[in-house]
């Protein structure tokens, strides 16, 4: 059951912020202007001619009707024939207001097309600059879900409804203009019938989204559970553990629970609207009778009086679309503030401008190294120090839960130490530039990607800037002891994997491993190999024969492997224990074994299992 939404602030605040909201406005207009000057400039235009030829078109019937009245009295050829003009000319405004509204529809169609890409693909670069811990983080990660579900057709709704303000205020300055004619009471009462709607609106406008702000965690739990009863790799689990109409159930229980609040808000919002709507359906019969009177008297002629009526009856259309206009704006600025929330997000700027060390061939250097997670009691990892020299083949041990994966995280920069700190080749890792650490690295984590490309994509996302190097794709396959089985496949380094798309073949968890060995090994240049379990779906005896080729393939890189098979750890030259985030024993296995601690026991306990 989801808590109940937030209160609202008192008056003086909401107002403060209501005008604070709008703030929004010129970005949003700024975005699809860049994303299409040309649409938006005829958009403009066309906004304008909406917007100035109803009042000519009431002009126009005006004339008609005084023409057919005069020609019926007087029986003037004359009259009679201006009567038919007059016809005539309305006619070519109501083509033409009709051509004008279709160009209206067209490029806001099209732009709204544009805009939701430009802003798409906004969100999506916004995303790639994000560092791990914001992934961890569900408020950014609900930020980004309700900058993806909504944001995107907000910046041209705004610019839409901004238009259409300006449209309907020239329509109605042009019907105040013949009204005022009459007299500017009418022009008074337009005004005053509206007004309450507008308030109303507005107040609905600031509840919805705030009900739309409170529900998102909730909404993306029902996203997640819809991705566990729809996927492919979680089907087999789902139907083996019956655990599908369970999962159905909380995504229905979910609904109820916010349905119930957003049903309250609609009914209120109906019977507000229904009830401040009377007051317009007064005011307007309230001036036709006031009209009308004045045809019976003689004040007005017959054209004069349906001009009125007819304009008066459209300007309280073109008051109330102005407000619900303002309304929107509203509405649509509330839902931008997700959008540029996310967007300007701070993130720390990737590391630093260095592509080399001061110390080249000093390897790598944790010095005092600590870490905890955001929201832990306990640090993953605490006064680590430890050396990889060039060459050297490192093995981290310990239980599930010891920090091994944290160290590998660290050593790879995808977090930050919070203290001490790490280097490479003498130099911070913090101040290498992106580009050049990665090319320094190559890792394999045990939940690696299973990209639904092509065998020979999935090997080249190694090393992406040599994405479709065939020969290098299959010099790293054979070296990652993939080539066998992929030359195998029908179509071979070309074959789809995956469900998801035609023709997609499934590989073994054995040979999606090797994959993943190969992709390490795409990276040439990579000094530093990082595996992280990758070979665990895979027999020890494959394990063992995998590590002994790294070790010869490898012989000037340094790899770090995770693995809990010792017969593979043993072929290490230095192995690290870890527990509870500290290093409790280091060395290499001969030495491990005479200290008799604990890599000795665990060892002596796997080796049991094997007698
Ligand atoms: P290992 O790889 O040795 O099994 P990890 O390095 O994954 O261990 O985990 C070390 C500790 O950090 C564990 O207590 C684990 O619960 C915690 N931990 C791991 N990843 C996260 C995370 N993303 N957020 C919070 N805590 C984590």
């Amino acid at each position: 059951m989801p808590p109940s939404p937030p209160p609202r602030q008192p008056l003086r605040e909401r107002l403060s912020a209501h005008l604070a909201v709008l703030r929004h406005s010129p970005r949003a207009l700024r975005l699809v202007w860049q994303t299409s000057p040309g649409l938006t400039l005829v958009l403009a235009l066309l906004t304008l001619l909406g917007g100035l030829l109803p009042a000519g078109v009431a002009l126009v019937g005006q004339r008609i009707i005084d023409g057919v009245v005069a020609g019926a009295a007087t029986g003037l050829a004359e009259d009679r024939v201006s009567a038919l003009q007059w016809i005539a000319a309305e006619a070519g405004l109501v083509v033409l207001l009709a051509a004008v509204r279709r160009g209206l529809d067209l490029s806001t169609t099209l732009l709204r097309a544009q805009l939701g890409n430009t802003v798409n693909v906004l969100i999506l670069r916004k995303a790639l600059t994000l560092e791990l811990p914001h992934f961890e983080d569900s408020e950014i990660y609900d930020q980004m879900t309700r900058a993806r579900r909504e944001a995107s057709r907000r910046p041209l709704s705004l610019v839409t409804q901004s238009f259409g303000l300006v449209q309907n205020a020239l329509s109605l300055a042009s019907y105040a203009a013949i009204l005022l004619d009459f007299s500017p009471w009418t022009v008074l009462v337009l005004a005053l019938a509206a007004l309450p709607s507008f308030l109303a609106e507005a107040r609905f406008a600031g509840d919805a989204f705030r009900l739309f702000s409170w529900r998102s965690p909730e909404v993306r739990k029902q996203g997640y559970l819809e991705v566990v009863v729809a996927r492919e790799d979680y089907a087999k689990e789902v139907k083996l553990l019956g655990v599908g109409p369970l999962l159905v159930d909380r995504y229905d229980a979910i609904f109820q629970g916010i349905y119930g609040e957003e049903a309250r808000l609609a009914r209120r919002a109906a019977l507000w609207g229904f009830l401040l709507g009377l007051l317009g359906t007064g005011a307007l019969y309230g001036a036709y009778a006031w009209i009308g009177w004045s045809a019976v008297i003689g004040a007005v002629t017959l054209g004069q009086m349906t001009l009125y009526l007819l304009v008066f009856k459209q300007g309280q259309g073109a008051f109330a679309a102005i407000l619900k206009a303002l309304g929107g704006i509203y509405e649509d600025n509330l839902y931008l503030s997700t959008l540029f929330g996310f967007l300007e997000l701070p993130v720390d700027p990737p590391g630093g401008s260095a592509t080399a060390g001061p110390d080249p061939g000093d390897g790598v250097r944790f010095h005092g190294v600590g870490f905890t997670y955001p929201g832990a009691s306990t640090p993953a990892l605490r006064g680590v120090d430890l050396h990889i020299s060039p060459g050297q083949k490192l093995a981290l041990v310990g239980h599930n839960g010891s920090g091994k994966t944290t160290l590998i995280k660290l050593l790879t920069r995808l977090y930050k130490p919070a203290e001490g700190h790490i280097t490479l080749d003498g130099l911070d890792l913090q101040d290498w530039q992106e580009a050049a650490l990665r090319r320094r690295i190559g890792v394999i984590f045990q939940d690696f990607v299973r990209y639904q490309l092509t065998v020979g994509e999935n090997v080249g996302v190694g090393d992406v800037d040599h994405l479709d190097d065939g020969p290098r794709r299959e010099k790293a396959a054979e070296q990652g002891m993939a080539l066998p089985f992929i030359q195998a496949l029908p179509d071979g380094m070309q074959t789809q994997l995956g469900r998801w798309f035609q023709d997609g073949r499934e590989l073994s968890g054995g040979q999606w491993q090797k994959i993943a060995l190969s992709r390490a090994f795409m990276r040439a240049d990579a000094d530093l190999l990082v595996f992280d379990e990758p070979t665990s779906a895979m027999d020890a005896e494959a394990e063992a024969e995998i590590f002994q080729r790294v070790k010869q393939l490898t012989a000037q890189q340094m790899a770090v492997l995770i693995s809990h098979r010792f017969s593979t750890v043993r072929m290490a030259d230095r192995i690290v224990v870890l527990d509870e985030g500290r290093i409790i024993e280091q060395g290499d296995h001969a030495g491990l074994m005479a200290a008799d601690g604990t890599y000795a026991r665990l060892f002596s306990l796997q080796a049991e299992g094997y007698r």
